[in-house]
């Protein structure tokens, strides 16, 4: 039964035709694009996957950190929809509402303008990280019959600070969707624009990193015992680091108040200069 069972399992499997690897059939596409050749990009001389490139190429071109441009890091835990529209909004999705066109350039023309001022007043509030999701629909002709389908495209979600100018984040939402839906016409094996389905904004409380605080350093990195993480929920972390290297202390090294003792005025001054 067992054997059985496992033989069937890697049946399921099937291989990449480019390295030999076996996965699982929906594991098949994204795997596929690893093999992608790398395109160098122009401004930051580095090498990225040609699928990933378009969007480098845009962000880099405006020195933007493209680490900071996914949907996880620094967002607020996202919520259900049902919870997310009612209490602290930390999480929220707006249908954007608009008289629709002919052609998907002025449709994504309407997207961000009616986009536009929510994001301006969200921004006076709280950082946020924001994106666009347009739904389109496609059609072609095959064999006499028409065929239908559907595909959402997004921009790249990026972080706006408070203040920040909304211009850039606008103009680089129109060039990746813009160029999103050229290479599903060209490699969709002749899809073609019909209409627009739907369009939403998306934003998520946004908290920048800041210089300050505990942050969990890795398992593997804690357990080599040979880094120091001192645990406090002050902002004084850099203070605490200098004085464990000028007095080492041999119990519970991890501790903020094994240091507090140095802060007496005598080993370190009222402005922290020790
Ligand atoms: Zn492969
Ligand atoms: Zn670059």
């Amino acid at each position: 039964m067992m054997k059985r069972s496992q033989s069937r399992h890697r049946k399921d499997k099937v291989k990449c035709r480019r390295c030999d690897k076996y996965m699982r059939s929906r594991s098949l596409n994204r795997h596929l694009l690893t093999h992608n050749i790398k395109i160098e990009c122009p401004t930051c001389k580095k090498y990225v996957r040609e699928d990933r490139f378009h969007n480098h190429k845009v962000l880099c071109h405006d020195h933007l950190d493209e680490s900071l441009c996914n949907r996880v890091s620094g967002v607020h835990e996202h919520m259900d929809r049902a919870d997310c529209s009612s209490v602290n909004g930390f999480f929220n999705s707006y249908d954007l509402r608009f008289s629709s066109s002919d052609d998907y350039d002025s449709i994504f023309e309407k997207v961000c303008s009616t986009a536009r001022p929510i994001v301006e007043a969200a921004i006076q509030r709280h950082p946020v990280k924001c994106q666009l999701t347009v739904s389109l629909s496609f059609y072609k002709e095959c064999d006499g019959q028409r065929k239908e389908s559907e595909k959402v495209f997004r921009s790249q979600c990026e972080p706006l600070l408070v203040g920040d100018n909304v211009d850039g984040f606008f103009r680089r939402a129109r060039i990746i969707l813009q160029h999103s839906v050229e290479v599903y016409e060209r490699h969709g094996s002749g899809w073609n624009f019909d209409q627009h389905q739907c369009s939403k904004l998306e934003l998520a409380k946004y908290s920048p990193l800041a210089g300050s605080g505990f942050v969990a350093i890795s398992k593997k990195l804690s357990n080599m015992k040979s880094t120091l993480n001192i645990r406090s929920n002050d902002n004084r972390c850099f203070l605490y680091c200098l004085l464990a290297h000028l007095f080492p202390v041999k119990d519970n090294s991890g501790r903020h108040t094994s240091y507090l003792k140095y802060l007496d005025g005598e080993h370190v001054d009222k402005n922290g200069h020790t």
